[in-house]
């Protein structure tokens, strides 16, 4: 067990889906609730304390380096001592693996989409350089927005796309996506219209959301109290 500001890793043994191989690989067990002092940004990820932490989101195979989403592996009952660990990779570059393994099994789009926006935080939290995620990230949204046979939470993802386009500093695409949103998103309307401000005076910086709106899309208990 690693404990990290509340956040818990456990090294757990897990089922390689690719080539069944079993290895060792952190996964986060516990974090805090969110609260009023959580930081949150407007692309709408909770900022973690460590690099670490963001990285156990993905897991890495120690025998065929495949790479995606810890949710896939199946967990295994043997003592994580007993076999391999997973190759120890630079936090952000796990997701790099994670994208490749990606496409060579023809994932999704907003997949890859996904992963490269969690490269971009986790570089972030790592204190490395984080553009070309944001650009990795942005390349593959539009595609998946583009995917006519797609059936998610467009309006939501164009909020996404929106803040994207904002911090690589195109500020019209930013504009173009955020009045795509809709109510249908589910996001708050303020919400949407404080990006679109930022986006016309030409503020690229990350933001940070302020309490209320965060107690109100992150806090439910919170939200039901303000709905009374
Ligand atoms: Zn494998």
């Amino acid at each position: 067990m690693q404990v990290i500001q509340e956040f818990t890793l456990k090294q757990t043994t897990v089922v390689c889906p690719a080539c069944n191989s079993l290895f060792s690989t952190p996964v986060l067990v516990s974090m805090p609730d969110i609260t009023q002092a959580t930081v949150i940004e407007a692309d709408l990820h909770r900022v973690l304390p460590h690099q670490s932490l963001r990285s156990s989101l993905v897991a890495m195979c120690a025998a065929c380096n495949y790479t995606w989403w810890v949710t896939a592996f199946k967990t295994h009952l043997v003592k994580p001592q007993l076999v391999p660990a997973t190759p120890a990779s630079e936090c952000p570059k796990k997701f790099a693996h994670a994208v490749l393994t990606g496409r060579q099994n023809q994932a999704h789009c907003l997949d890859l989409a996904l992963l490269a926006l969690n490269g971009y935080w986790c570089a972030r939290e790592a204190g490395e350089p984080h553009e070309r995620w944001l650009d990795l990230s942005g390349q593959e949204m539009e595609k998946a927005l583009k995917d006519t046979q797609w059936q998610g939470n467009r309006g939501y993802y164009h909020y996404v796309m929106g803040e994207i386009c904002r911090l690589v500093q195109d500020f019209k695409g930013a504009v173009a996506n955020f009045v795509k949103v809709g109510p249908q998103s589910m996001l708050p309307l303020e919400l949407i219209e404080r990006q679109k401000v930022l986006s016309t005076s030409g503020d690229h910086n990350p933001a940070i959301l302020p309490v209320h709106l965060v107690e109100l899309m992150f806090c439910p208990n919170r939200q039901l109290e303000i709905i009374k």
